[in-house]
């Protein structure tokens, strides 16, 4: 499998590269020359294999030769025996009628444990076979952060340093990060913003001899291993709910724009996937795309599905690039007016093909309040705010009449990581998982920095492993 550039003017790479590389030279995102396709028949056999067996089968064709397939055999197998439930991404049925994808039985209760379990052993292999090492710098305002750390804590090879802003995130997601003992990760509190780290992350990025000294690495959403390990759910979900004979359709929940991603590259390697509904929080910059034919930026207002609070959604290129005939230069163009403009005009074609295999909505804080509270009376149930804009924007804009494709929204959060909307929707204090729980009375180890470029530098050389 090779790998190309969204914007056509970055070296073609195989898996390995791609995977410690993540953003392409040209500031475009990998993606694979040619998707591989996956037949009715091993459609078929997914329904009687566990979760990493189905994995390692549907991953197999896109990091081949880097991996050998009984090496990411094992990788699947040792990153998903790390979730809770016995069928690792399980589904469940709402009296409703609609369907759960349940994403958060992984380390820290999100979605993102999905991919970066698998990711941060991906990376491990990778380096070894390099004889190599990285330091991963990275900056969360929440959920990655945790993830990350989950997924690279004593790793060989990795050294990993998280910022995150002092006071500005809530005490679990401070916890879930700090309470993690591994000598080979470091906290790092920013005394300023998210947008603060964001801007530290960059410029250390930027200084290029810095960054090959270090062997500076990302473990960011346009990583293409994460978009591939997140295919995988989409298959086990619709051959549980029908495939290969009937299609299903899903509803995401969508920042960055990854996971739904995933599931349109799913649907063309052959995947009988029906609609995917891109939902979003009232950051709506991918609704009012596809209402409109605009990509325009708007600011970022905060809401209770933080996760979602964002306007430039990056994986967004790789449909673009799709829905364009995968056209580089031309998209290139597009990106360097989008990124002057703040705001893009989508060609009569590529807004067609949009709108052809996808549906958006978003839904305003009132209705994911109400929704969480609905799902409560009728089923007595807890669900978090990211999951209920995407069941809200399900129920809200469901064919009249119904159809008999089932559709399964993405739970992408457990609950209890957001107990605080959850309280305020339903009187309720969702119970902490006993992986919560037992945060309360760990030591918390992170260091305090002033949002100075310098000295960041020097704490990263020093904990890096050159
Ligand atoms: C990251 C995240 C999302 C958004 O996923 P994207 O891949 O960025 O679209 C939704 N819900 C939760 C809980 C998340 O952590």
């Amino acid at each position: 499998m090779r790998y190309v550039s969204t914007r056509g003017d970055a070296p073609v790479l195989d898996f390995g590269d791609v995977l410690l590389e993540g953003l392409a030279a040209d500031g475009g995102l990998y993606v694979p020359a040619e998707l591989p396709a996956i037949s009715q028949s091993d459609l078929a056999d997914f329904a009687s294999l566990p979760y990493h067996e189905v994995a390692a089968r549907m991953l197999e064709p896109f990091v081949a030769p880097s991996l050998h397939v009984d090496d990411l055999a094992s990788l699947t197998r040792d990153a998903y025996s790390t979730f809770a439930h016995p069928d690792v991404v399980p589904t469940s049925e709402l009296s409703t009628g609609d369907h759960l994808t349940e994403l958060y039985w992984g380390p820290t209760l999100s979605f993102k444990d999905v991919a970066l379990q698998l990711l941060g052993r991906l990376f491990e292999h990778e380096l070894a076979r390099r004889g190599t090492f990285m330091t991963i710098v990275g900056a969360t305002s929440g959920d990655t952060g945790s993830a990350a750390i989950e997924a690279c804590r004593d790793r060989a090879g990795i050294e990993l340093v998280m910022l995150h802003p002092a006071g500005r995130v809530t005490e679990i997601q401070r916890r879930q990060m700090t309470t993690v003992d591994s000598p080979n990760i470091s906290n790092v509190a920013i005394d300023g913003t998210f947008d603060d780290c964001q801007d530290l992350v960059k410029a250390l990025f930027a200084d290029r001899p810095f960054r090959e000294r270090m062997r500076l690495g990302a473990v960011n959403s346009i990583n293409w291993a994460r978009v591939a390990a997140q295919t995988v759910y989409y298959a086990t979900t619709a051959v549980r709910l029908g495939a290969p004979a009937n299609a299903v359709s899903f509803c995401v929940p969508t920042g960055n724009f990854g996971n739904v991603l995933a599931g349109d590259v799913a649907r063309r390697m052959g995947v009988p996937i029906d609609r995917l509904v891109v939902a979003t929080n009232h950051n709506d910059i991918l609704a009012r795309t596809h209402r409109t034919g605009e990509m325009a930026i708007a600011e970022v207002r905060p809401s209770t599905s933080p996760a979602m609070d964002i306007q430039v959604s990056s994986n967004f290129e790789r449909l673009l690039f799709e829905l364009g005939g995968r056209r580089g230069a031309a998209l290139a163009a597009d990106m360097a007016r989008f990124r002057t403009e703040d705001a893009l005009a989508l060609s009569p074609d590529v807004l067609a093909g949009l709108r052809a295999g996808f549906d958006a909505g978003s839904a305003s804080e009132d209705e994911v309040s109400t929704t969480i509270a609905a799902v409560n009376e009728s089923d007595g149930r807890l669900i978090d705010p990211h999951t209920a804009v995407a069941l809200t924007v399900a129920r809200r804009d469901a064919p009249a009449g119904g159809t008999s494709t089932p559709m399964a929204i993405m739970s992408t959060a457990h609950p209890a990581k957001f107990g605080e909307a959850v309280f305020e929707a339903t009187g309720i204090e969702p119970e902490l998982p006993p992986a919560l729980a037992a945060l309360a009375d760990r030591d918390e180890h992170l260091t305090a920095l002033p949002n100075d470029l310098a000295t960041l530098r020097d704490f990263v050389t020093a904990a890096g492993l050159q």
